[in-house]
């Protein structure tokens, strides 16, 4: 995979998988714009950036708001003059309860940054790419956006929505040049995950992930950077005609089908 001269564009950036994609895209030779919340965070994926050798460019902006996307891409492109990469990955992981007990406020909070975030950013980046004649676009879903989790239906909800509009962006621009799949990770090694495993079992989180990582078919989750090598991939000309898809990376589990503990 080369992305020598080209830009990416990363949500998200701040952490777990945006922060290794960020850094796998530096590696790989693109320029690489850091957006996240944390402004704190997406400085030091610059950073991270730096060290190896690529341009970098930290933006805090909150993905759920119109007037702050808008800005990380004017901004991207005032910057590097095109994106090339975006990968629409910010997310939130929600409450663990069941549906007839589910938070209200939560499952529009899971909804505004996953699904009206993941949508803002297509809204915005899109016309650019559309305007340049190509690009490659990849959605952060999860094997959630495939199959139910029991108590996570904000989520599930939300990333089943992440995988409609993929197809449906797919689908649009396909004739201009542009690709726009998803990424289907399970459980990964990142703070989201462990956030989860401590609210699903306060009194034994460590339990709960041991339960957890051998119920999958390799044993162990999956690095950030395995899902970030998958991203890349997605993003590259070896990708040329993969359009629409939803690629998992998630050790085996949905395919064997493995108990959720
Ligand atoms: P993470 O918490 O490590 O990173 C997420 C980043 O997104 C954080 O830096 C956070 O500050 C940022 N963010 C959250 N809300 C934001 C907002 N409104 N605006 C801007 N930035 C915001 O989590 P991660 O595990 O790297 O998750 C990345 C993506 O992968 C998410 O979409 C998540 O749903 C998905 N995912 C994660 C797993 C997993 O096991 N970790 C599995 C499947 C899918």
């Amino acid at each position: 995979m080369d992305f020598t001269g080209q830009v990416a564009l990363v949500t998200g950036g701040g952490s777990g998988i945006g922060r290794a994609a960020c850094v796998a895209f530096a590696h790989h030779g693109a320029a690489v714009a850091v957006v996240d919340r944390e402004v704190s965070a997406a400085e030091e994926t610059a950073e991270l950036v730096r060290k190896a050798d690529a341009t970098a460019l930290a933006l805090r902006a909150d993905v759920t708001s119109s007037a702050d996307v808008q800005g990380y891409v004017r901004r991207t492109v005032d910057e590097f003059g095109r994106i090339d990469c975006f990968v629409n990955n910010a997310g939130i992981g929600g409450t663990v309860a069941p549906v007839a007990e589910y938070d209200e406020a939560d499952f529009a909070a899971v909804l505004a940054v996953n699904v009206t975030g993941a949508f803002l950013g297509l809204r915005h980046v899109l016309p650019r790419m559309i305007a340049r004649g190509g690009g490659a676009v990849v959605n952060t879903a999860s094997v959630a956006g495939l199959v139910a989790t029991p108590g996570a239906s904000a989520y599930v909800a939300s990333k089943h929505a992440v995988i409609g509009l993929t197809k449906t962006a797919a689908g649009e621009v396909a004739r201009q040049g542009i690709r726009v799949n998803a990424v289907c990770p399970g459980p990964v090694d990142t703070g989201a995950m462990r956030r989860l495993e401590e609210q699903i079992a306060p009194d034994d989180p460590d339990g709960l992930t041991a339960r957890n990582r051998a119920a999958q078919p390799t044993g162990r989750y999956s690095t950030p950077e395995e899902v970030a090598n998958v991203i890349l991939f997605l993003c590259s000309d070896l990708a040329s005609n993969t359009t629409g898809a939803q690629y998992v990376v998630d050790g085996g589990r949905s395919a064997t089908g493995s108990a959720t503990p």
